[in-house]
């Protein structure tokens, strides 16, 4: 089931998500209708937040992108993407280390507004995936951006966060709007 996308301005964003104890059916549909959501939204990642809930439950595939790499690593050795795409991340640990690296960011909670973000060039991940197992990987490139971007969303923490002073003020009229409209919907 496609679900309503979270636009900036609803509480939910702001929301630390709780831990899942267990991967339960209710999960696995959760995981199952993101998927959904994300793939009609062409989106990269999509984190629980963006569908009404604050859990620590974010789905992901770069598959669809062609034009900016990512790289993994499992063990140490590199292994291919493509292999391990889509990803499910429960309850994700991460460790960002190398250098800042500057990209372009989009947010599905954010239609139309994109920014340079920097953020660590690499990202150590470890989490539980929707089968209730543990796994840990190093991703590079677009999948380490897509990583901690969708972890700050299990953090209620948001991309505008990250932009710089200079680009949030460029946004800012795009920014109110947005944050406006979405409350003026939440009150109806
Ligand atoms: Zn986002």
């Amino acid at each position: 089931m496609i679900l309503e996308i979270t636009k900036f301005g609803h509480p939910v964003l702001r929301q630390k998500g709780a831990r899942v104890e267990q991967v339960t059916a209710e999960i696995r549909d959760l995981v199952r209708d993101m998927f959904e959501t994300m793939y009609a939204a062409s989106g990269v990642g999509l984190a629980a937040q963006q569908v009404g809930r604050a859990v620590q439950v974010t789905v992901i595939d770069v598959r669809g992108v062609k034009d900016r790499p990512s790289t993994m690593e499992i063990d140490g050795s590199p292994v291919d993407v493509k292999d391990h795409m889509p990803v499910v991340l429960i309850n994700p640990e991460i460790k960002p280390c190398g250098n800042p690296a500057s990209g372009p960011e989009g947010c599905l909670s954010f239609p139309e507004i994109y920014s340079d973000i920097t953020r660590p060039e690499f990202v150590d991940v470890t989490a539980i995936n929707e089968k209730g197992k543990s796994f840990s990987f190093r991703a590079g490139g677009l999948l380490a951006r897509a990583v901690q971007h969708e972890v700050d969303h299990l953090n209620g923490i948001l991309f505008i966060d990250r932009m710089t002073t200079d680009a949030k003020r460029e946004l800012k009229s795009e920014l109110d709007d947005l944050q406006a409209a979405t409350k003026a919907k939440l009150k109806k």
